[in-house]
């Protein structure tokens, strides 16, 4: 049966093959990130009947604005995938407060939001599914990203945390966590260099990742789990 799908960071990168993959399986797609025409024009990609919202999810007016558009139009939500995340990489010492609490706010906090928000219509629903984009770095720690870090351990917490608290009503959340993907936000980075200390050799795809985040929607048994798609990077790290 044809679902309601919310992917938050819908516009670009991994968010926009979760877009792509959801509507290929006949499910009807909400593309949200802070520039409308961007997720304008991934929804208009997909074909008829999806929808772009602005929204930036680190603010909770806006979440709260756009939960109501979404209800009004496509009505509650059935799956849940918060895909929009930033990095800005550094050493601890040489980054701003500011920084630290843009990233915080939007890689966690706003996945909070969301949840939060997206919870009301799937307890009345009875049921629904949610991913949470977290990160390998978030499960081991990388140098120069203590800050990027610390919000996608965050995220595993509280996927684990937040699936305790609602498996009793039928809904399930679980944490896709990658390794390097290419998108816009590895763009600048040496991917010969990185490829190296990857089992697998090279980057992946963000259709790659889609498959897994599409697996974990869909399947029915399986709630607080961490699913790492990395080509076998934490294995090295
Ligand atoms: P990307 O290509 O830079 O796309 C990021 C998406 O998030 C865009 O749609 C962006 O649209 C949206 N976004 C950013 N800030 C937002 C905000 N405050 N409110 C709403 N939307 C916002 O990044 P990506 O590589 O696909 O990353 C997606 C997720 O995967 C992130 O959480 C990232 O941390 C995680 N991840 C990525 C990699 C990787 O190697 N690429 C590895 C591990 C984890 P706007 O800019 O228009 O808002």
């Amino acid at each position: 049966m044809s679902k309601v799908c919310a992917v938050f960071g819908g516009s670009r990168g991994i968010g926009k093959a979760v877009s792509q993959l959801l509507a290929k399986k006949g499910h009807r797609v909400i593309v949200v990130a802070r520039n409308l025409e961007a997720a304008q024009s991934t929804a208009t990609s997909l074909g008829e009947d999806h929808l772009a919202l602005s929204c930036d999810v680190s603010k909770e007016h806006d979440v709260q604005e756009t939960f109501e558009k979404i209800q009004s139009s496509c009505g509650n939500i059935n799956y849940l995938v918060n895909a929009a995340g930033l990095n800005r990489d550094g050493l601890l010492l040489r980054t701003k407060t500011e920084d630290m609490v843009t990233l915080l706010h939007t890689n966690l906090l706003g996945a909070m939001l969301t949840c939060k928000s997206a919870l009301r219509g799937m307890l009345h629903n009875q049921g629904g599914a949610i991913v949470n984009i977290g990160s390998v770095v978030g499960l081991k720690g990388n140098a120069g990203q203590s800050v990027y870090s610390a919000s996608k351990a965050g995220l595993e917490g509280f996927t684990r945390s937040l699936a305790k608290e609602v498996a009793a009503r039928n809904i399930r959340v679980n944490l896709v966590a990658p390794g390097f993907i290419h998108t816009d936000m590895t763009a600048g980075m040496n991917v010969e260099e990185l490829s190296r200390n990857i089992p697998l050799g090279r980057f992946g795809e963000p259709q790659e990742v889609a498959q897994a985040v599409l697996f974990l929607l869909e399947s029915p048994y399986v709630t607080g789990q961490v699913l790492v798609v990395d080509g076998g990077l934490q294995l090295a790290m």
